[in-house]
């Protein structure tokens, strides 16, 4: 097993069968071994530091059905709620002056939002913050609209391919959905210019060993500026409530491989791992990740953006939850830095929205 961890962190490839293996048979020591040659990696070209994004969840309105979604259109309970553009601006004022230079504005697939509507709100946020940039995670739509909010300064978009299998794709969400759009509008994103964001959830319902090699297979070539994985956990009000969440050590798996596989990648120890397990996040670092994402969001919104039960950081203002995850990083020898946090590679490479 160790030779197959030095052989990945040497030519940051395995073929297909010597990942299903290592995913399969990792044992605990091994493990332990995977994540620190991870973390070597990941300090050789980012240190000490972890990037911070502030995420602003800006409405729970979706059109989409996604079994294994909270805000899931056909969810009743779901208390929807929109941020209005005002409130939005708070959020980013708020978090500039705590130090963000990244904000996310992350969301359900709702048409409110017009591309009129998001391309004024990106303007005016890239505008007033011209040292920040603005990553963009509100799901599908078509190319116009993805060229029109590039051309208006957005320069990221986070869309996680959800799984790389198209039979475990259709299992997880309506007829309506398809995986071959999922990844096209992947492949439009990264046409257009943006740093692009893929990734998929540990453990979700019928994922096998195979899906999670073709995961892993998908993202090498694909050669994503990040990439957002965090177990699947579940959630009371979904078609999927009965299915039990996935694994912490999987997704420390997964990341480090993640790591090895593309040494440059942001890669965030996300608020479901730190939900799974109390430290988790810290964890994730610890196997790779050198990204965190603290909420921005309003507090009176914070429990309404209900993807899984339990979420964490649901009661605490921005400020405090900045301060907890700094304290946390601290904890393992590691700092949060305010920069913009750009892909390395990315930032060498011609078509940047700068
Ligand atoms: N509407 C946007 C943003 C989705 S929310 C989009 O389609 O991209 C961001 C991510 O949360 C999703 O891509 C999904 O991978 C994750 N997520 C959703 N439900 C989840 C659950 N029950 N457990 C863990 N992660 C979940």
């Amino acid at each position: 097993m160790r030779e197959l961890i030095d052989k990945l962190s040497k030519n940051a490839n395995l073929c297909d069968y010597e990942l299903k293996h290592l995913i399969e048979n990792i044992s605990d020591e091994d493990l332990k071994y995977l994540n620190i040659t991870a973390r070597k990696k990941a300090d050789e070209t980012y240190g000490k530091q972890v990037f911070v994004r502030g995420l602003i969840e800006f409405t729970n309105h979706c059109k989409n059905n996604c079994y294994y979604c909270g805000i899931r259109a056909s969810n009743k309970n779901a208390d929807r709620y929109r941020l209005s553009e005002e409130q939005i601006f708070e959020c980013c004022e708020q978090g500039y002056e705590l130090g963000f230079r990244t904000f996310v504005l992350q969301g359900g697939e709702d048409m409110y939002f017009s591309d009129d509507t998001l391309c004024k709100i990106v303007k005016i946020i890239r505008e007033k913050y011209s040292d920040c940039a603005v990553t963009l995670s509100i799901g599908e739509r078509d190319e116009e609209s993805y060229k029109r909010l590039f051309e208006v300064g957005a320069n990221r978009y986070l869309l996680r391919h959800e799984t790389a299998d198209k039979d475990h794709y259709q299992k997880l969400h309506p007829k309506n959905m398809s995986f071959e759009n999922r990844i096209k509008c992947l492949e439009t994103l990264k046409n257009i210019g943006y740093q692009v964001g893929c990734g998929f959830m540990v453990g979700s319902p019928f994922q096998t060993t195979d899906c999670l090699v073709k995961d892993l297979r998908f993202i090498k070539d694909f050669e994503p500026a990040m990439v957002g994985i965090g177990p699947y956990l579940s959630h009371k009000d979904t078609p999927f409530c009965g299915y039990k969440n996935g694994s912490v050590r999987m997704t420390l798996i997964l990341l480090s491989i993640i790591r090895l596989l593309l040494p440059e990648v942001l890669l965030p120890a996300t608020t479901a791992l730190g939900t799974a397990k109390a430290d988790g996040r810290e964890k994730g670092i610890l196997a790779g990740a050198n990204v965190v994402m603290p909420n921005l969001s309003p507090v009176s919104v914070r429990k309404k953006y209900s993807l899984y039960d339990n979420k964490i950081c649901t009661g605490e203002e921005s400020a405090e939850c900045k301060f907890c995850l700094s304290n946390r990083m601290k904890s393992i020898g590691y700092e949060i830095v305010t920069s913009r946090g750009d892909n390395i590679k990315f930032l060498k490479g011609a078509n940047k929205n700068v």
